[in-house]
């Protein structure tokens, strides 16, 4: 069923929410095949950004679940039910995986708003269609990697080969929910490893609901396994453990650098940190079309309520153009106005939690007492609904050194600051402790060029923004991350390099 059906889709507010009454929403811990209960019969409660109600109990997992699911991990992984299947047999069933997610896009889109707050138009027309390509471009590839010969003596055969690695634990954030576990998920299962994920505990609805779908798609009990809960407790678990061989993680640059930590305390299994950005937006005088930058510019702070791991949060602007640009970013700005999450038109929807926007109230805060110029938003609105909406808020006069410039806010609050020369632009894009992604406007192609290479980031956009594929490989430098997602690179890290040496007799 490669094209589901969407002419049953709502297209309105009120289909949405019709919709939504019939959901039965899934809280518990998917390990070994079944859906169970933490061990210790934890919970806690799942609530929804958008009018603060209470959506279900979830399963709170700590370390007995911990163990239990590296223990079914394990299991299947030394069985070989999964690492030992042909590649084009994995390729088989992650495609049906891929197709599942398809057929069943209206509800894990309704989930994915429901839980973290994006609007629903977003969820369905990005989330899902980039989880399941997610799924299936990797699914693609992983009949058609070869390994290597090493050029050897006559007498000898060098045969460089790459195996699964194991047990994978794969922690992600709330912002993408279920593309950020399809960027991890896919390459490890395509690989033959056996998975443990743990959703964010702001966000774990869609996790939850994907393990019967990869039951359904036939990935076999113990292979796929998915622990909610929250970070210090079976997070740390997963990081802590012996027998976990890999940790693949998105989220903040303070638990990444946490999880190296664990990594070298327990048993040195393999991190790799997909973490945060504060990218600058470069934009020249002689940028091809002003109005398209500006619009894009808007889109990079506002799309997903800035909650964006490359957020163009830091707009650099030529000194000569600056007046002019940031009236046409407040006008693009009106495209961006909160509304509710579940209404098709609304381009940005809730913020995930409480703690979430009081971090970004409190930035807007910091910006004022900094000296910068507030020209557009910066109030909480919409408060009767009883969701957590805040207006795309525009700083000019901003210093790179000022606090809204150097952290990361993971809102929709955007810093611009002025430069004459293209050293001085690059100059203060790279002082930064990121280097997640950068983008450059210009007509001057030595301009391009010259910035683009000058600039310390793991993704550069040349006269657009948040360009991408699952071509291309994504993560950063610096204290971005180290190692990437998506495109064939990915397997790289699921992987472990064997050369296999024979001497002919
Ligand atoms: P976070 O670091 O707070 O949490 C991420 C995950 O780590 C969650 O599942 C959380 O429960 C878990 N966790 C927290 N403490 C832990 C611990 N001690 N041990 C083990 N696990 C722990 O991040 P977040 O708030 O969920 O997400 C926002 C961050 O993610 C931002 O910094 C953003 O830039 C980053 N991000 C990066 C990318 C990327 O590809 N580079 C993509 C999306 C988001």
């Amino acid at each position: 069923m490669p094209y589901p059906d969407r002419s049953t889709t709502p297209t309105s507010l009120a289909e949405w929410q019709a919709l939504a009454t019939k959901l039965t929403l899934e809280g518990r811990a998917y390990v070994n095949g079944a859906y169970r209960w933490a061990s210790h019969g934890e919970t806690f409660l799942t609530i929804s950004p958008i009018d603060g109600s209470e959506l279900t109990e979830i399963a709170s997992c700590d370390q007995a679940d911990a163990d239990a699911a590296v223990i079914a991990a394990r299991n299947a992984f030394e069985q070989g039910v999964w690492s030992q299947l042909a590649p084009s047999k994995r390729k088989a069933v992650l495609i049906r995986f891929a197709e599942l997610i398809e057929a069943n896009g209206d509800e894990l889109a309704l989930l994915e708003t429901l839980d973290m707050g994006k609007p629903i138009g977003h969820a369905r027309a990005v989330d899902v269609p980039a989880t399941a390509r997610a799924i299936r471009w990797t699914a693609e590839a992983i009949d058609k990697v070869y390994g290597e010969l090493a050029a050897t003596p006559h007498n000898q055969i060098g045969m460089i080969s790459r195996e699964p690695i194991g047990v994978v634990a794969a922690i992600v954030p709330w912002n993408f929910p279920m593309i950020m576990a399809s960027w991890k998920i896919a390459p490890a299962l395509a690989t033959g490893n056996s998975v443990i994920l743990k959703p964010s505990e702001k966000s774990p609805l869609t996790a939850i609901r994907l393990a019967a779908l990869a039951e359904e798609a036939g990935i076999p009990p113990g292979v796929f396994n998915v622990l909610p809960g929250y970070g210090h407790t079976v997070g740390k678990a997963l990081a802590l453990h012996m027998d976990v061989d890999c940790l693949v993680f998105t989220g903040s640059t303070t638990v990444a650098k946490q999880l190296m930590v664990y990594a070298g305390q327990s048993n040195m299994k393999r991190v790799w940190l997909e973490a945060g950005g504060k990218s600058p937006n470069i934009v020249f005088a002689d940028a091809p079309d002003l109005q398209k930058a500006a619009a894009e510019a808007a889109s990079a702070i506002a799309f997903n309520q800035g909650e964006v791991c490359t957020a163009g949060s830091r707009l650099l602007v030529q000194e000569s153009i600056r007046a002019e640009f940031i009236g046409l970013i407040r006008e693009a700005l009106t495209t961006w106005r909160p509304g509710h999450p579940l209404d098709p038109a609304t381009t940005c929807g809730a913020i995930v939690d409480q703690a979430q926007l009081d971090r970004i109230i409190e930035y807007i805060g910091i910006g004022q007492s900094e000296g910068a110029t507030l020209v557009e938003g910066g109030q909480r609105i919409m408060e009767d609904t009883g969701g957590l909406f805040v207006q795309p808020t525009v700083f000019d006069g901003v210093n790179n050194r000022m606090r809204i410039a150097s952290e990361e806010i993971f809102g929709p609050v955007l810093s611009v600051i002025g430069f004459k020369t293209a050293e001085e632009a690059v100059a203060i894009a790279n002082d930064s402790i990121y280097g997640l992604a950068a983008a450059v406007w210009t007509s001057n192609i030595n301009t391009a060029h010259k910035v683009a290479k000058a600039l310390r980031a793991g993704s550069v956009w040349i006269n657009h923004y948040d360009g991408g594929d699952m071509t291309a490989p994504f993560g950063g430098f610096k204290q971005s991350g180290n190692g990437r997602d998506k495109s064939l690179h990915a397997f790289d890290k699921y992987t472990e390099l064997k050369a296999t040496w024979l001497a002919l007799e």
